[in-house]
């Protein structure tokens, strides 16, 4: 949620930060701006809108002066106008602020300012901060200090960079609960919410830790510290993706780029780790838990969106392989119902970014409670990989689509292998394991071969664009399948979808289905086969119209279904991940069709750094 970038250096600011916020459009896009300092002092151009408009609207790319921030908003507090967006000022107009997060006592801190003369300008939380750092300016006559003392008594959470006219050569940046990286470059900074604003600088990063803050200087020296003023040991750390991995690479959209990249990051997610000869798994991550995973009586996986579907198969997968019991929780929910951890269970938390703030609230609780708490991340030192005691890292690359695809089949990559590593060491035979890693090897060809076909899902998302509904409908392993084909569709394309498990059709969707309903069945060819076809024959009988995805060969669907998909046969276990790939292709399609803006799609963003 929201972007923030902070330039310190001998360069002109306003572009380095333009380009930073372009990177991080994908955090957020209802309004964006920059402020510069100069030695007239500090400028702030914003404005409601993309980035795109700001540059047009407003040039800031040639705004003068050599230090500055900037920001891409996704408003919690305050509709998305021209006041609300960031950066926001004190009341004397020389300091200024970018967050991302929520200040929860705003409301008690506003009303202090108000009766102390302050009038605010904007009705955000943020704003807020910015005023209560310039009162507190006038007390303590340092920024830094300033900046202490309001985080001090701030509830809540930030990622915040600050600069001064009254300190031109100094910089800080601060983070509770909302992601902040520092890139140290030769003579320069750059503070960004992530990596992908920094890399085209340097590669040399300090991932800051929770309250936390960095005090930058044009000088080239800086220096880490708590909120409450204690030295802090940063270590620097390289970036280990490339600059391509950012780019859009000659495709339309981002979002397609990484559908096509599955074949690729599906073998990253399995390269080191497989073993096809012992039909077991090595997990370098999680030597370290290996007794907790051995005498684990119980499992729960916490997520949230695409990352909870995921959970909700490797609860199959583990179940199936393992014989150990799982449970899968909404993070946002865990918290709050007091969930009972036993001391033998095993917490696991799912997250593309690492950054989801319910997610990490609910591996807080969790560890509290005293379970074993693992993570499974694509991002590099994001907060739940450090967070937690051990994990996984999915190794799928930077994902900027906001509706995440190959994110999705690299955690089914990772659960699979988890589900095969505990299923072995708990008594799941060799030939077995050997036949699941060797089919497992097999799926990156498998996922190549699907999308040398999307000519064929693109002429049905033809077919199917104006449509109002649709349903999704999937048994056993390849439900969740279905709520996550339902999710991308409505995620891009605005269409209302729903997923249900197939046999719980006729308990209510049913009464749903008429010429106007698609219904996207999961129909791949597994013990459960002849129970989908009957639920398929069930939609027809009413005149809904079907999309299956089958499995290759399966002539009988296509008399039955109107259109068929077909994907590779595989394991049963592994369907889903062959399933998801049509699925995501077809939302794609269609939202492509609706003109929507795939890869920025209302109201959404990535990494849900809010609650
Ligand atoms: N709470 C702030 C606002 O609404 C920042 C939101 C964000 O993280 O994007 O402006």
């Amino acid at each position: 949620m929201c972007g923030i970038v902070g330039y310190i250096g001998p360069q002109a600011a306003a572009p380095i930060i333009l380009n930073g916020l372009r990177r991080l459009e994908y955090r957020g896009y209802d309004s964006a701006g920059i402020c510069t300092v100069d030695q007239g002092g500090i400028e702030i151009r914003k404005r409601a809108g993309k980035v795109a408009d700001l540059e047009q609207a407003l040039h800031v790319s040639s705004m003068p002066g050599t230090t500055g921030i900037g920001h891409t908003r996704w408003a919690t507090h305050g509709v998305p106008n021209d006041p609300n967006a960031h950066p926001h000022a004190d009341a004397s107009d020389t300091i200024a602020l970018v967050h991302n997060g929520i200040i929860e006592n705003y409301l008690t801190i506003r009303k202090k300012l108000v009766k102390a003369g302050y009038q605010l300008r904007s009705e955000t939380d943020s704003e807020v901060l910015a005023v209560f750092i310039g009162m507190l300016y006038e007390q303590t006559g340092s920024v830094e200090q300033a900046v202490r003392a309001a985080l001090g008594e701030v509830d809540g959470t930030f990622g915040l960079v600050v600069v001064s006219s009254r300190e031109p050569d100094v910089m800080i940046g601060a983070r509770r609960g909302s992601p902040l990286v520092l890139g140290i470059g030769s003579g320069e900074f750059i503070f960004a919410s992530d990596a992908s604003a920094i890399i085209a600088h340097t590669r040399q990063v300090v991932y800051l830790h929770d309250n936390e803050m960095a005090i930058v200087h044009r000088d080239g020296s800086y220096v880490t510290k708590t909120i409450g003023n204690e030295a802090t040991v940063s270590a620097i750390e390289e970036i280990e993706f490339e600059l391509d991995a950012i780019e859009k690479g000659g495709f339309d959209h981002f979002m397609l780029k990484e559908i096509f990249e599955q074949p690729n990051t599906f073998r990253d997610g399995l390269r080191g780790r497989l073993q096809l000869e012992d039909g077991n798994v090595r997990l370098g991550g999680l030597e370290s838990v290996r007794d907790a995973l051995r005498t684990a009586q119980r499992i729960v996986i916490t997520a949230c969106g695409t990352s909870w579907h995921a959970a909700l198969v490797g609860e199959y997968l583990i179940e199936s392989l393992a014989r150990i019991p799982v449970e899968v929780e909404y993070a946002s929910e865990f918290r709050y119902r007091n969930p009972i951890i036993q001391p033998n269970d095993v917490v696991i938390a799912i997250s593309q970014s690492g950054e989801t703030a319910d997610t990490l609230a609910a591996i807080r609780e969790a560890k509290m409670k005293g379970a074993t708490v693992l993570g499974m991340v694509n991002v590099v030192g994001s907060t739940i990989a450090r967070e937690t005691e051990a994990g996984v890292y999915l190794h799928a690359g930077p994902e900027i689509g906001v509706a995440s695809t190959k994110a999705f089949t690299s955690q089914l990559c990772i659960l699979t292998q988890f589900a095969l590593l505990l299923g072995r060491m708990r008594g799941l035979g060799q030939l077995e394991g050997r036949e699941l890693a060797k089919e497992l090897d097999a799926i990156p060809a498998k996922i190549q071969r699907i999308l040398e076909r999307v000519e064929d899902v693109e002429a049905i998302a033809r077919e199917y664009a104006s449509a109002s509904n649709f349903l999704y409908l999937g048994r056993g392993v390849n439900f969740p399948v279905a709520l996550e084909g339902a999710l991308k569709l409505k995620e891009i394309s605005y269409i209302h979808a729903e997923g249900y498990p197939a046999a719980e059709m006729k308990h209510g969707p049913i009464a749903l289905i008429d010429t106007n309903m698609p219904v996207v069945f999961v129909a791949t060819k597994d013990d459960i086969y002849d129970k989908i076809v009957s639920n398929i024959e069930e939609v027809r009988a009413r005149s809904g119209r079907v999309i299956a995805i089958a499995t290759e060969g399966d002539t009988h669907l296509h008399s039955v279904a109107n259109h068929v998909i077909e994907i590779p046969e595989t394991h049963p276990l592994l369907t889903p991940i062959l399933a998801s790939i049509p699925m995501q292709l077809l939302a794609y399609y269609i939202a492509v069709q609706r003109g929507c803006n795939v890869d920025m799609p209302r109201n959404l963003a990535k990494s849900v750094t809010v609650e």
